[in-house]
């Protein structure tokens, strides 16, 4: 965490809740614990069905609301798509493109993340994008090729338009398996994407680029993960669809 830098904590519902009714009422009780707070910045992905009522439980709160993912094309003729302009439309702002289920299920290449990135952009959304390495990778040494190779999406891209772009190291060996990187394993890693952005973009663009941290976070871990310089934010799936533990993610504090 970075003084110059806000905090942002993003909660991924994935494909949970099963009912309208489940997400709107963890939506309620997480605007009890998290609605007026100002320190971090954040942010709920529900599914695509739901965003539009957990956004209208979330109006006039500090929570912020996105979709888990978008289509490349942004109106016509295709079936199941959903556009940038129709998630702004039922109240989201953000949306997390290439993460690491999209790629290995849906079969999301980096070249279908980048267009995915210019959609979103090009449609007023804000981007959340996630890299990371594999177990295989990581254990050949691969780490650090891995998610520069991810970055070279951004190439793409002017600095003028990326100016609300976060991004999420989410080792995928952690996402789901309660193995959560130590805080210096994913300090290396930040720093190193840190580096390879301002290879890119230069060095103001650098320092002042959010990354999260995504992989098992619990409130056990998030304090030590926060307190790393280059970790500006957490990316939390399973343990965003439990209100206490998610707030205490966000207050740093342990629930244990
Ligand atoms: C995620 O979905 O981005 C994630 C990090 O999941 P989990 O916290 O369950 O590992």
């Amino acid at each position: 965490m970075h003084a110059d830098r806000q905090p942002i904590i993003g909660g991924n519902w994935k494909l949970n809740p099963q009912s309208l009714g489940e997400a709107v009422s963890l939506a309620g009780q997480l605007r009890n614990r998290l609605g007026s707070q100002r320190s971090v910045q954040v942010v709920l992905f529900p599914p695509m069905p739901f965003l539009h009522e957990v956004a209208e439980k979330l109006r006039e709160s500090e929570l912020l609301v996105g979709s888990q993912d978008l289509a490349v094309q942004a109106a016509g003729a295709f079936t199941g798509a959903v556009s940038a302009a129709m998630i702004r439309s039922v109240g989201g702002q953000w949306v997390l493109c290439g993460h690491s289920e999209r790629r290995a299920v849906f079969g999301d290449s980096d070249a279908i993340v980048g267009q995915k990135l210019s959609a979103a952009l090009a449609g007023g959304c804000k981007p959340v994008l996630c890299i990371g390495e594999s177990l295989e990778q990581r254990e050949a040494g691969q780490t650090f090729a891995v998610v520069a190779a991810q970055l070279q999406v951004l190439k793409s891209f002017q600095v003028s338009q990326l100016q609300d772009l976060v991004l999420a190291y989410e080792p995928v060996w952690a996402i789901g398996t309660g193995r959560v990187a130590t805080p210096e394993q994913a300090q290396e890693v930040h720093l190193f994407i840190r580096q390879q952005v301002q290879e890119l973009f230069g060095k103001n663009f650098a320092q002042q680029l959010r990354i999260q941290y995504g992989g098992s976070v619990k409130s056990a871990t998030a304090a030590g993960l926060m307190a790393q310089p280059d970790i500006d934010g957490l990316l939390v799936g399973g343990a965003s669809l439990l209100a206490e533990e998610f707030a205490n993610i966000v207050r740093f504090k342990s629930g244990n």
